[in-house]
């Protein structure tokens, strides 16, 4: 990547998927999102039709759910792309059975502790099968040291220490298989009993199995106060993802960073007006889960 490089991405994610975009010296080209909330790869493909000089991509596995993989990795082949997916959401979830993270060169992965699979402070990791690019970062995230005292080129400080990798290797990981069972059961069972007119759920492509970072659903932009009202009067906390578009972020906006929005982002717009996440982790016992479906279903508009 060489500087203002453009890179394509989504508008609708963590600001850090951006930041890594801009941290690496690239400028991002913002695309619309589908209905799911998934950066749209038939506009990808559109744009890099047009733009046949652009050759990176981040997309994102929003919410837990997978892109098409299949069309994901025609996107690379056919335009030759160097792709780091964003696996922060979507660790073990797959697209016709085949992993997120398979695809790219790099797939990289958020354990900041809400995550499906989180660590118990600040951590990430980074994911190759390319053995030159697990040296560098293996280099990188040490200053830049490929042997001791010995730097070829400026790295950082981004290890994993010892403790958050110890309690992640012996306590978490061999759980999240079963962590994201649960997750996958309350969804089941918040697709099938949540029942009210005004609440839309956003629909699972037959091929997709998510892991269910969220659990999003939508309602129109007047209703959603109200509704969120109600269910923290019930005692349940949602969330939004994400109010605001990154593209529409101040730091963007006056930041004088370059950036590039292509065509229309209405879907993503329409998703920060309509979204709320709904509680879903492994820890939410069936009571809770009850209370999650009364609250939503009973609700209605005044
Ligand atoms: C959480 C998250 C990140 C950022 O992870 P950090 O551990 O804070 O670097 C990036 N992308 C997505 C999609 C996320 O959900």
């Amino acid at each position: 990547l060489k500087p203002f490089d453009r890179v394509l991405t989504t508008p609708l994610s963590a600001f850090a998927t951006t930041l890594a975009i801009i941290r690496a010296g690239g400028s991002p080209v913002f695309v619309d999102v589908d209905a799911q909330g998934l950066v749209d790869l038939d506009v990808c493909r559109a744009f890099l039709e047009q733009n046949r000089d652009v050759r990176f991509f981040v997309p994102v596995h929003l919410f837990g759910r997978s892109l098409d993989l299949g069309k994901l990795a025609d996107l690379k082949s056919d335009f030759s792309l160097k792709i780091v997916e964003d696996c922060a959401q979507s660790v073990l979830a797959r697209f016709g059975g085949r992993l997120t993270g398979s695809v790219g060169q790099i797939a990289t992965t958020s354990f900041y502790p809400t995550k499906n699979l989180g660590a118990f402070g600040d951590a990430g990791a980074v994911f190759t099968d390319d053995q030159d690019l697990q040296r560098r970062c293996v280099s990188l995230r040490n200053y830049g040291q490929s042997s001791r005292y010995v730097h070829d080129e400026l790295g950082l400080n981004s290890r994993l220490d010892e403790l958050h990798a110890a309690i992640l290797v012996q306590a978490l990981i061999p759980r999240l298989g079963h962590w994201t069972e649960r997750r996958c059961e309350i969804a089941k069972r918040y697709l099938t009993e949540i029942k009210n007119p005004h609440l839309r759920i956003i629909p699972v492509p037959r091929e997709s199995n998510p892991v269910w970072h969220l659990f999003p659903v939508l309602i129109t932009a007047d209703r959603r106060t109200a509704f969120r009202d109600q269910l923290e009067s019930d005692g349940v906390q949602s969330a939004i993802h994400y109010p605001r578009l990154i593209s529409d972020q101040e730091a963007l906006v006056n930041g004088g960073q370059r950036f590039e929005v292509y065509r229309q982002l209405a879907n993503a717009r329409r998703l920060t007006l309509e979204e709320v996440s709904l509680p879903i982790h492994p820890q939410l016992s069936d009571t809770d889960v009850d209370r999650v479906i009364a609250s939503a279903s009973n609700w209605a508009p005044k």
